[in-house]
């Protein structure tokens, strides 16, 4: 039986829908959030990832505003920037665009970043709060997909959930978020021993590898939910054709524009999991969503008391 689709346009609509609510009930006690990118140099990719963002923000009414320093940016320029913001009571959330231009020490800056305002949920003292499950800001991407998981009514606790992908941005926090759910949790690399052996125990599979289409069906459990993370861009026609040969629609996509954008599931999964993210529509959409959530979240953790004090006068 085909595998159900789980839509992350229809989810993600609903989280903006309401984060949007929030910001309305926070215009009502006279506090607008503010969310500040920081965009460094000329990266094509950071260009439009950070235009969704901004223009995410302004569909909500979050204040919004992007700084654009040049590729020639030194570490000492970024840090006084974020400095500043830091200050700026009227900014609740700062999120540094990486990568950065080469010669800056990026650790460097995103530490600098006040963790009530770090809504990318990178800096080590929300990593600290994730992993002892104290409130905090968490990564957007497994946020979103934990707000999946959760909204498609799929069981977590007690389940056996494998992560193949150990990134600070993704697979690590997935890996914790799901543990903090209960799930039985195993985290898998470039190192793992037979990797399809390990991936065919999971309920839950999260793929955030990098390689297109690499998940083949010998690696799902027939029934399992799988999660593609992944965004690789195909322009190689043997490699297209390994990949959807026969589909027309995506054929057509790559005449068109001679790439297509595929995940690290390889399509024929679909047929054997019991649900799966699509890509695109399936994870990309969740993660700017919850960077307009975790913007409204900043806002109220640090001006929560400022917004009952407002509301009672
Ligand atoms: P990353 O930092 O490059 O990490 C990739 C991970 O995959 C590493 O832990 C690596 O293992 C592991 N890996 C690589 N080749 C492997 C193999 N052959 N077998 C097993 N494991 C392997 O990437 P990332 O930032 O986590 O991103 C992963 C993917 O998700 C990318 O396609 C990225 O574009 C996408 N992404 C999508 C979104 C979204 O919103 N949809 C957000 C973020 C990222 P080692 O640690 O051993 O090297």
């Amino acid at each position: 039986m085909a595998a159900t689709i789980l839509d992350g346009n229809k989810i993600a609509a609903e989280i903006r829908a309401e984060a949007a609510a929030e910001v309305k009930a926070m215009a009502a006690a006279g506090i607008r959030p503010g969310l500040a990118v920081i965009l460094a140099g000329n990266n094509p990719a950071s260009e439009i990832y950070v235009r969704g963002k901004v223009k995410s923000s302004q569909e909500l009414g979050i204040h919004s505003e992007q700084h654009t320093p040049s590729a020639d940016v030194t570490t000492e320029e970024l840090l006084e920037l974020v400095t500043d913001l830091n200050r700026r009571d009227e900014i609740d959330g700062i999120l540094v665009q990486l990568p950065l231009p080469t010669p800056v020490d990026s650790k460097k800056v995103l530490l600098s970043v006040d963790p009530a305002k770090d809504v990318d949920g990178f800096h080590p003292m929300n990593v600290g709060f994730l992993s002892t499950q104290r409130p905090g800001l968490v990564p957007c991407t497994p946020a979103g997909i934990m707000e999946m998981l959760r909204r498609s009514g799929i069981k977590i606790a007690g389940q056996e959930a494998v992560v193949v992908g150990r990134s600070d941005i993704v697979g690590k926090p997935m890996a914790m978020l799901l543990l903090n759910a209960n799930a039985t949790v195993t985290v898998c690399h470039s190192k793992t021993h037979d990797l399809p052996g390990v991936c065919r125990r999971a309920d839950i599979l999260v793929a955030a590898i990098g390689r297109a289409g690499m998940i083949t069906r010998e690696f799902v459990r027939p029934g399992a939910t799988v999660i593609d993370v992944g965004m690789n861009r195909v322009s190689d026609p043997s490699e297209f054709a390994a990949l959807f040969a026969g589909n027309a629609k995506r054929e057509q996509t790559f005449r068109a524009k001679g790439s297509v954008l595929v995940g690290d599931v390889h399509p024929e999964v679909a047929e054997v999991a019991g649900a799966i993210t699509p890509v695109p529509g399936g994870v990309g959409p969740l993660t700017i969503a919850m960077l307009m959530a975790n913007t409204v979240k900043a806002a109220k953790m640090r001006r929560s008391h400022r917004v009952v004090e407002l509301s009672r006068t």
